[in-house]
């Protein structure tokens, strides 16, 4: 399953990371360790999983507990923003310190909680981040200027995040790279057809660019029709750099920096 080409197998295994990968679901979940051999196989050696609803963040917190490479980050994802009542506000202040960024958080015009209730979520967590000079994992969708004016209002720039998914435009991308965030790149990009994702992968600034999959969503060509898994991530570095000019390894490094640059992980390569 996973590539085996020349230039995807370098000298230093890679050590790729998935900036977004949601491990702790099925049914990504029940067949954990296969996949995380895949990954490693494949050059992915470090995961990022967010946190989406107050009541996975124990099991979340497992899962990273029992595997090497794998980071957690808690938060509660803004189609589940009631749940952020203050007594799960100050759970997710305990699970924070065991974390590596608070997600993912932010604003989503097109699902069905008021944007009100959203908005106060993500206000309350973006000030959790800052009091625990964490980073963010935004998820945002038709909500731009919102979410920038929270991330402007709350000081969340001295840490940054990353934009997971991203959809916008390279203009709108230069927007949040200038507020300290970094803008994670997804199987999208390879998908046949794609206009938009090719724009933005050409349009920013290398060192600001990440991968994901956000598995099990999400799968690269020519899997669509199959859940997601953290192995694929190569084919969106080969999609990008491609798109970009580069060789492959030359991306796997410069995103691996930025990774760590802005989460702060060792990566095991
Ligand atoms: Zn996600």
């Amino acid at each position: 399953m996973y590539r085996t080409d020349e230039d995807l197998q370098s000298e230093d295994g890679y050590g790729l990371v998935d900036t977004h990968c949601h491990l702790d679901l099925e049914p990504l979940c029940s067949q954990l360790p296969a996949l995380l051999d895949e990954a490693r196989r494949a050059g992915v050696t470090g995961l990022v999983v967010p946190g989406v609803h107050p009541k996975g963040w124990e099991q979340l917190l497992r899962v990273a507990e029992q595997h090497a490479g794998v980071y957690p980050a808690f938060g509660i994802h803004p189609m589940h923003a009631d749940t952020a009542t203050d007594s799960t506000l100050s759970r997710l202040a305990e699970y924070a310190t065991r974390g590596v960024a608070i997600g993912e958080i932010g604003l989503d015009s097109t699902c069905v909680v008021q944007m009100d209730c959203q908005e106060r979520a993500f206000r309350d967590q973006v000030r959790l981040a800052v009091s625990h000079k964490l980073p963010v994992l935004l998820h945002c969708r038709k909500a731009f200027q919102r979410t920038i004016r929270i991330l402007e209002e709350e000081g969340a720039c001295e840490m940054g995040g990353i934009m997971h998914a991203f959809s916008g435009s390279p203009e709108m991308a230069k927007e949040f790279i200038r507020l300290g965030f970094v803008i994670s790149l997804c199987g999208t990009v390879t998908w046949q057809g794609a206009t938009r994702p090719v724009r933005l992968a050409r349009g920013i600034p290398l060192e600001s660019i990440v991968l994901e999959t956000d598995a099990p969503d999400l799968s690269p060509h020519p899997f669509r029709n199959q859940p997601n898994r953290p192995a694929w991530l190569v084919d969106v570095l080969a999609q990008v750099a491609a798109i970009r000019g580069v060789s492959a390894a030359c991306l796997a490094r410069t995103t691996r920096e930025t990774s760590r640059r802005i989460l702060k992980i060792p990566i095991i390569s």
